[in-house]
């Protein structure tokens, strides 16, 4: 053991020990811990670590990773575990310390949407040279952030690798024929319909792999606030374009988006709320929704459906109904 990880290892020590209570998360069998920051990375490494890892995600259903800042619990996780599994590019806006801290303690620590080839990355004008942190929205983007999971495994634990390997590509194809769903009901909306109006920018990665027009209320970061004029904006597009429902997230507050559905009402408009979408977090966790897979599936479904798609509302597979 290092100094560094000596003072770590003795600052939890100090603690106090009643955060850790009978935990139904944790697994007695499992030879390594791993911590992911959100609920679709955590996902990934679930399907392919199986018993051999505890997975735990920080944020929950309805969390925003933009704001979300680490609780004294958290920090305990992140230095306890053999991996640290977060996004990157500048999604946990406020995970800095923490990530650094686990970095000092010496635990494997991987920004995972950082792992793939750069040429994958969407650069929108509005980040000037960084690229957009939401690689989730893009099934096939995303399939590579998976790969990257079963990479970082397979190299912390060697002898796991035959089930890494196996669990991960029974994973992936799940992801490919997530991908063919979407691609399949989201070309049935008409071409002039193809408009993703959001509470904000979480779905470039989307609107690019989909052919949809994507706009948010806010930027891509929800740490600044939408101002009257990103509203009015928003309304002009929505009217001039006769966009039929615009959705709301479960991360983020419906406030903008109900402002927008006021605003062109009040210009002779009607647009309905297509539903809520998951953007930055997965569903309640145990549901199918709470999975990477339910998730996207609920998402393509009930934009497909709110923009004229005849399509059932059980989804994919028939699992939105559960
Ligand atoms: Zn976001």
């Amino acid at each position: 053991m290092t100094a560094v990880a000596a003072i770590a290892a003795l600052a939890l020590a100090l603690l106090p020990a009643c955060a850790e209570r009978a935990d139904p998360e944790s697994s007695p069998d499992a030879s390594i811990r791993v911590v992911a920051t959100t609920g679709m990375i955590a996902d990934a490494a679930r399907a392919i670590a199986g018993d051999r890892a505890e997975v735990r995600a920080l944020m929950g259903p309805g969390t925003d990773p933009h704001l979300y800042t680490p609780t004294r619990t958290d920090m305990q996780r992140v230095l306890n575990a053999d991996i640290v599994l977060y996004n990157g590019l500048l999604l946990e806006g406020k995970m800095g310390d923490a990530l650094d801290r686990a970095r000092t303690a010496e635990r494997r620590v991987v920004a995972v949407a950082e792992k793939i080839d750069p040429e994958h990355h969407l650069h929108p004008e509005e980040l000037e040279g960084e690229p957009d942190p939401h690689l989730w929205m893009d099934p096939v983007v995303w399939r590579l952030v998976v790969e990257a999971v079963r990479d970082v495994l397979i190299e912390a634990d060697p002898d796991g690798a035959d089930l890494y390997l196996a669990n991960a590509s029974a994973y992936l194809a799940e992801i490919d024929a997530l991908h063919e769903y979407a691609s399949r009901v989201l070309a049935l909306v008409p071409e002039e319909k193809r408009v993703l109006v959001t509470a904000h920018d979480a779905f470039g990665y989307f609107g690019e792999r989909y052919g949809y027009r994507v706009m948010g209320v806010q930027g891509i970061s929800t740490a600044s606030e939408a101002g009257v004029r990103d509203v009015e904006r928003l309304v002009a597009e929505v009217v001039d374009r006769g966009v039929p429902a615009v959705f709301a997230e479960t991360s983020v507050p419906d406030r903008n988006i109900r402002a927008i559905i006021e605003g062109a009402r009040a210009r002779g408009h009607a647009v309905a709320l297509g539903g809520e979408l998951f953007s930055d977090a997965m569903g309640e966790r145990g549901t199918y929704r709470g999975t990477y897979i339910g998730m996207i599936d609920h998402n393509v479904t009930t934009i497909a459906r709110a923009l004229g798609a005849d399509i059932p509302a059980s989804g994919m597979a028939g699992r939105l109904d559960d």
